[in-house]
């Protein structure tokens, strides 16, 4: 079989005919060979003008001009062409516009290896992909990028019933990211990113969806949020029908917080009277009691014995556990008042903060059970941490475009380009 009858199999270009095929010696490339596959426009076909898409007469050739194909059996495959130059009515002279690649890219990939890249990319890390692949790493970021931007381009909106807003730190010295994601059932993706955690990184994603033409307002029903004010600024001026849920992984997450903050105050105030039954004693306090083993549980029994402030926090703060066990709105509500008023007497400010705070955000709280606890927002948590091990995996992020890129490419779900054939 001719390598010809293969690559017409796999990659047929209309309008195109596949010429000669040679292998090149160049020791540039991996295993220092590359193919070099000869194109050529069919006799009688008429270029198409790559600024409106229309035929138009031929106007003179460019010289050739190589594109990089998907490697064969570790050999780089290059197809090489000659473009010509359309004299095109209404645009004027433009390059003619080819099946292989982008119109009007300057790229010398083809769509092909863009998307087989692309494919690569989401499992390894850029640096791996270009290494195995023998490209740079700008390459892989370009295929990336194009195939998101194709991506978001043609990605379905319609239909998102429930979202979750959160913010996540991508760098050191609080610099934050604003994530919008879709939480309808299986349908969990990426839908927006955006710098800072700002009201106008969120309203970003409400325009966007204005540009794609959804109303909004109509079809999302319920959103998830921590208490970060410009959040609930947004939500409830554009969404004003919608469920906003208060999510239970936020309210623990501040507890826990407050509870470590008051240990912290008394163990510096008990070690410097010679006393260090607090040492030593963060995770015992922060961790739920099951997932302690034998001897850290006999530890923090001990702690408890003693009538320090850090105990009386301990206490209140694992009775709040009860809240998530109710089924109606109401009780919830009677027991999480009852557990503010507690709380309020307390004299531990950090707690007290906490209280405040949930007091403040009560209904949006109790919007947990009319929403029958569905949308529940550790889903949201599931997506952040995903974002985070991206982080962590993906080296040389270190502008914002190319972070957001990364961030579409692996959690956004978004349709590639059609190719005849699967690659990889
Ligand atoms: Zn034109």
């Amino acid at each position: 079989m001719l390598l010809k009858t293969l690559l017409n199999r796999v990659h047929p270009v209309k309008g195109f005919i596949y010429g000669k095929i040679k292998l090149v010696e160049d020791v540039l490339v991996p295993n220092g060979m590359r193919l070099e596959v000869q194109l050529r426009s069919r006799a009688g076909s008429r270029g198409i003008c790559s600024g409106c898409g229309k035929a138009g007469g031929t106007y003179d050739h460019l010289p050739s001009r190589g594109f990089d194909f998907v490697p064969l059996w570790g050999i780089a495959v290059m197809l090489v062409y000659a473009l010509w130059r359309i004299d095109c009515r209404a645009c004027g002279v433009k390059v003619e516009r080819v099946p292989w690649c982008d119109p009007g890219s300057k790229s010398p990939m083809t769509t092909a290896l863009m998307v087989f890249l692309a494919r690569w990319a989401r499992l390894l890390s850029w640096w791996q992909v270009a290494t195995m692949f023998a490209v740079s790493w700008e390459s892989v970021y370009r295929a990336v990028e194009h195939v998101v931007a194709y991506g978001l381009k043609h990605r379905d909106l319609s239909g998102i019933g429930a979202i979750g807003v959160d913010e996540v730190a991508h760098a050191k010295g609080h610099k934050y990211l604003t994530l919008v994601y879709q939480l309808d059932g299986p349908c969990r993706r990426l839908l927006h990113i955006s710098r800072g955690r700002s009201v106008k990184g969120l309203l970003g994603f409400f325009c966007m969806l204005k540009r794609a033409g959804i109303d909004y307002a109509k079809t999302i029903q319920f959103v998830c949020s921590d208490m970060w004010k410009a959040y609930l600024k947004v939500i409830a001026k554009k969404l004003p029908e919608a469920l906003h849920i208060l999510d239970r992984f936020h309210i623990v997450a501040n507890l826990s917080k407050a509870l470590d903050q008051v240990r912290a105050e008394e163990a510096r105030k008990l070690s410097r009277q010679g006393w260090d039954v607090l040492k030593r004693s963060r995770w015992l306090l922060l961790r739920r009691r099951k997932r302690l083993n034998g001897r850290q549980r006999f530890k923090l029994r001990q702690i408890l014995q003693w009538d320090l402030r850090t105990v009386r926090a301990y206490i209140l703060v694992e009775s709040l556990q009860a809240l998530w066990e109710y089924r109606s709105p109401k009780h919830a509500g009677q027991f999480l008042d009852a557990w503010c008023r507690q709380v309020m007497r307390s004299r531990l400010e950090p707690l007290k903060k906490v209280a405040k705070s949930l007091r403040k955000h009560r209904e949006l709280i109790l919007n947990w059970y009319r929403a029958k606890k569905l949308y529940n927002c550790g889903i949201v948590e599931g997506l952040n941490l995903q974002v985070k091990l991206r982080f962590r995996k993906a080296f040389g992020f270190r502008t914002f475009p190319a972070l957001e890129v990364a961030l579409y490419h692996q959690l956004g779900h978004l349709p590639e380009p059609e190719l005849a054939h699967k690659f990889c």
